[in-house]
């Protein structure tokens, strides 16, 4: 591996063999007729931390700015974005690739759920079939006119979040976390991941961070107390935002209407990216 002050960041030229190296040589060329300008990752230690309500909310906000916007939903065994923007399963296609479906206010998506008869069928597939269709999600669909594209990348840090961080070509990724996980590792676990590849960590947003109470409008810390502040340091990572848990926002994924949100807890976050 080249000692970091001696990088050239020229890898055409250089005979190390870094990881960063190994990473660009694996990134899928895109659909022919794709132009892609920007693509963020959200990751999470564990399923259910809110990281498709955050990759949702985070697509609407950048919409919402003017910017071209598209999500693929690589979460393949537990896929919700169609669901939580009320995108029904379909998706035509041409010689060339798939056609991304569109949200009501023209976010272009593309999951797994979206090419199965029913939102019922689970998918049973090995890792090697899911990386393969989350490859597929980024070389087969004609992906033109995007600027910002978000990736539902599954949780955890095994071959298929490895894939995706491999074969895409990520920007940056945002790390979703709730106050009852083992915050601590699985931050150090992403950010290590993400730096094998050399893919800049933007933030950390947390998830699930309180609960208002209706009556007296005390905040309730339903899982503990948290520790973000303290892993964002360790890591020198910026806090992106604090989510609490918002009846509204459960009710607005599962009704599909995640277009129609009024809160701005992640406005800051939408700011890192759009700069
Ligand atoms: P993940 O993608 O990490 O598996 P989801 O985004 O699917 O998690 O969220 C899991 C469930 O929790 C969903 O039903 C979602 O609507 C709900 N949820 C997530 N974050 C919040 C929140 N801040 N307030 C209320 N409900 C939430």
């Amino acid at each position: 591996m080249a000692n970091t002050e001696e990088c050239t960041h020229d890898c055409s030229t250089c005979g190390a063999n870094c990881p960063s190296k190994n990473k660009e040589s694996m990134i899928e060329a895109c659909n022919k007729y794709s132009n892609v300008k920007h693509v963020i990752g959200i990751v999470s230690g564990k399923g259910g931390v809110g990281k498709s309500l955050v990759t949702s909310m985070l697509a609407v906000l950048t919409n919402r700015l003017g910017h071209s916007t598209a999500i693929i939903d690589a979460d393949v065994t537990g896929p919700s974005i169609p669901r939580i923007f009320g995108v029904r399963p379909g998706v035509d296609g041409t010689d060339d690739g798939l056609i991304p479906p569109q949200s009501e206010n023209g976010i272009k998506i593309m999951s797994v759920n979206l090419l199965l008869d029913s939102e019922t069928t689970p998918v049973v597939w090995r890792g090697p079939v899911i990386a393969g269709v989350i490859k597929q999600f980024w070389t087969d669909v004609i992906w033109d006119d995007v600027e910002y594209m978000y990736v539902d990348i599954p949780p955890g840090t095994g071959d298929v979040p490895l894939t995706v961080f491999q074969s895409l070509p990520l920007d940056g990724i945002i790390i979703v976390t709730s106050p009852q996980e083992l915050v601590s590792m699985i931050v150090e676990k992403a950010v290590n991941m993400a730096s094998l590849m050399n893919i800049p960590v933007l933030g950390i947003v947390e998830n699930m961070s309180w609960l208002e109470c209706p009556d007296c409008k005390k905040r309730i810390e339903l899982f503990g107390k948290s520790h973000v502040e303290e892993i964002a340091k360790e890591h020198n990572l910026k806090i992106l935002a604090k989510i609490p848990i918002d009846p509204e926002l459960a009710k607005l994924c599962d009704s599909g209407k995640i277009e129609g949100v009024g809160v701005n807890y992640l406005d800051d976050a939408v700011n890192e990216i759009v700069k």
